[in-house]
């Protein structure tokens, strides 16, 4: 096409539209084409007075085909470049810009075809052509008509999504507002339970002063019983000792029998009364160890030596192992020896054959002292309740006893840096275990 007088614009416009649908470009993109090349072509006409349009596809192997306008100028273009006099229509296309073809100077224009477009074969560009090449250009005032109707169109898009913006804009807000509603909740929230983790916490402070007063008043309450009790019984023990003694006056059979249950009564009362006074003095804090470096071997030889002498059961045989080096622990040894003759004891009570054996295991600069017997054993379920102050398993009170040896032995372990812990199976016997560190607590 010659694009020459102001008149072809609107015919170079018109076709350019007209090409575009042709081959497949879509509605939108029909009219951005048209539309830069109508200012394109009014640019040219001003600058160096006309140019020859052509339009072309061009079929890329690798992309989608191109929809391409080639405007040669009439003269030369003025320092061989080509600003468009507005800016924004290098937006409407793919590519706008000078190119240079068989020597001369050309402005390009091109437009990708959409994938959904008719496939563009030879033959159907030729067919193409031949459409176009019948039809008849129309009249300049049908292309304004056409254009107004387009620019019409546009504006009426434009306004319909400054809307849609518009309202999108009011949602945002909205859900804005909804967001800073549930963070200002949440925040609310957040400081209600702070402030109730803090009065929680202040409560808990309190219910465990009030614990360790009233445990302290118990100990205290105890150490002042036992130590008022301690002396009557011990008069009683006294006294009846006097009464059947060989020397007094000879009691009848009857009365001796009787003295000899005050005695009996009288001595289990001062075991209790002595365990009591030991567990509120360790319980108090008043127990301190006495630190010294104590030889296992010689605490282990002395509860062969006194253990024995109480006389065991002829089916239960009492084994005291020799410990093996170093053999020396930090600690106190009066207090240790209780403990295990404690331990050693019930096993003693609570075994009716076999054995009752103690062992010193060295692992890891720990002591492992352990009694174990062939004994009833102990249910899983009561292996803390044991350590629990006078607990009895239901059944074994029969053989006596006050159920405070296993807590104060517990604590005295603990006192001595340690613990006691342990194993047992109902019927297979118990294992009782002293964890003490090597260099004390
Ligand atoms: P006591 O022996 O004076 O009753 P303890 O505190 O020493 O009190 O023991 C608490 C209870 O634990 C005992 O009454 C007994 O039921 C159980 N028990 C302790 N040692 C053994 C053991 N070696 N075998 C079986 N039961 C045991």
């Amino acid at each position: 096409m010659a694009l020459r007088v102001e008149h072809d614009i609107f015919v170079v416009r018109q076709r350019g539209r007209e090409v575009a649908a042709a081959v497949g470009l879509d509605h939108q993109d029909q009219v951005r084409l048209a539309t830069a090349l109508s200012e394109v072509a009014r640019d040219l006409l001003r600058a160096v007075g006309g140019a020859d349009v052509t339009f072309a596809v061009e079929l890329d192997a690798q992309g989608p085909p191109r929809m391409r306008v080639d405007l040669a100028p009439v003269r030369p273009l003025p320092g061989g470049r080509y600003e468009p006099q507005s800016g924004a229509v290098a937006r409407l296309v793919d590519m706008l810009g000078v190119v240079h073809r068989e020597g001369d100077t050309v402005v390009r224009m091109s437009r990708r075809v959409p994938a959904n477009a008719q496939a563009l074969t030879p033959e159907r560009l030729a067919e193409l052509r031949a459409e176009l090449g019948s039809s008849a250009p129309g009249s300049a005032l049908d292309e304004l008509t056409l254009q107004n109707e387009q620019l019409i169109a546009a504006l009426d898009e434009v306004r319909s999504q400054r809307d849609e913006l518009a309202e999108l804009n009011e949602e945002l807000q909205e859900t804005n507002r909804g967001v800073m509603a549930l963070y200002n909740q949440l925040t609310e929230e957040l400081e209600e339970t702070n402030r109730g983790v803090v009065a929680l916490y202040a409560e808990l402070d309190e219910k465990s002063a009030q614990l360790r007063s009233a445990s302290e008043s118990k100990s205290r309450f105890l150490a002042n019983v036992s130590h008022e009790l301690r002396a009557p019984v011990t008069a009683i023990i006294g006294l009846s000792r006097l009464l059947a003694d060989s020397a007094s006056d000879p009691l009848t059979e009857e009365q001796s029998q009787q003295v000899g249950l005050i005695r009996a009564s009288a001595t289990d009362l001062l075991t209790l009364v002595n365990e009591l006074l030991d567990l509120a003095k360790a319980e108090s804090g008043r127990l301190e160890p006495n630190w010294a470096e104590v030889d296992l071997r010689a605490v282990f030889g002395q509860l062969r030596g006194t253990m024995r002498a109480l006389g065991t059961k002829p089916e239960v045989e009492l084994v005291v192992d020799d410990p093996p080096p170093p053999g020396t622990v930090r600690s106190d040894e009066v207090l240790l020896a209780q403990v295990l003759r404690n331990l050693l004891h019930n096993g003693l009570k609570f075994t009716e054959r076999g054995e009752v054996r103690l062992r010193a295991e060295f692992r890891d600069d720990r002591w492992l002292l352990s009694v174990s017997d062939t004994g009833i054993g102990i249910a899983p379920e009561l292996h803390e309740r044991i350590f629990e102050e006078f607990y009895q398993v239901p059944g074994s009170t029969r053989v006596g006893g006050t159920g405070l040896g296993l807590p104060y032995a517990r604590r005295v372990a603990r006192l001595l840096g340690g613990n006691l812990e342990l194993t047992s199976e109902p019927g297979r016997g118990s294992t009782f275990t002293v964890d003490l560190p090597v260099g004390g607590a």
